[in-house]
């Protein structure tokens, strides 16, 4: 895709987080990766205020290398995932309501679903908890994320990486919904887990499911 319409895409997606509720105001961001490294959201411009000129373009090193604007104060988290994950081209990061709500109490979400395997593996990690925008939760959010597509983050929101932008809005919405079910749940009781083989079952399902996907 030409960089000019990823910017846009960018744009429309970041106005989508303000729409659908999954973050009020200019909290939350979106990065894409590009050759060079990738396109993130500037820091503190409501998102529908902003212009393809103010995505800023950073390298793998930490370096703006094009934009006039500050990048999102959590490039670092960003910047980690595309170093350690070849495979993912686009994250979302959002404090939506069920998610930043269960994040508080650092708790994974356990297998009570068999949509929990949407995220890659038997449970949704909660990242340990450090300071906003630091190496240190970046460091903490790539060990939740090993081996997983999403994770909460302590006290904060949550994470969600895709092969492309939609991919990774589209499961940050599912994780939204699998924390307000999982939320819900706990109100009604105690939920019971589904157990190792059924949610290796489900995530073999995932993976057929994924694949048939990528081939329209
Ligand atoms: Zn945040």
């Amino acid at each position: 895709m030409n960089p000019s319409k990823l910017r846009k895409q960018i744009i429309e997606t970041a106005i989508k987080f303000n729409t659908s509720g999954l973050s009020v105001g200019t909290s939350g961001n979106l990065s894409v990766r590009t050759p060079q490294g990738y396109l993130i959201t500037p820091t503190g411009i409501p998102y529908h205020q902003l212009k393809e000129a103010d995505i800023v373009e950073m390298n793998l090193k930490g370096k703006v290398i094009q934009g006039d604007l500050k990048p999102s104060s959590e490039w670092h988290f960003h910047q980690d995932i595309y170093l350690e994950r070849e495979e993912v081209n686009a994250i979302v990061h959002v404090h939506s309501d069920f998610a930043t709500g269960l994040a508080c109490t650092r708790q994974d979400i356990p297998a009570f679903h068999y949509m929990v395997a949407r995220a890659g593996g038997d449970s949704i990690r909660c990242a340990e908890y450090a300071t906003f925008g630091t190496e240190a939760l970046s460091k903490n959010a790539v060990t939740a994320l090993q081996g997983r597509k999403a994770c909460l983050l302590a006290n904060h929101g949550m994470i969600a990486l895709g092969e492309d932008i939609d991919a990774a809005y589209k499961l940050a919405e599912e994780v939204e919904n699998i924390a307000k079910h999982y939320w819900i749940s706990k109100q009604s009781g105690e939920p019971v887990l589904l157990n190792e083989k059924e949610m290796k079952t489900n995530l073999e399902k995932f993976k057929a499911y994924g694949k048939q996907q990528g081939t329209k």
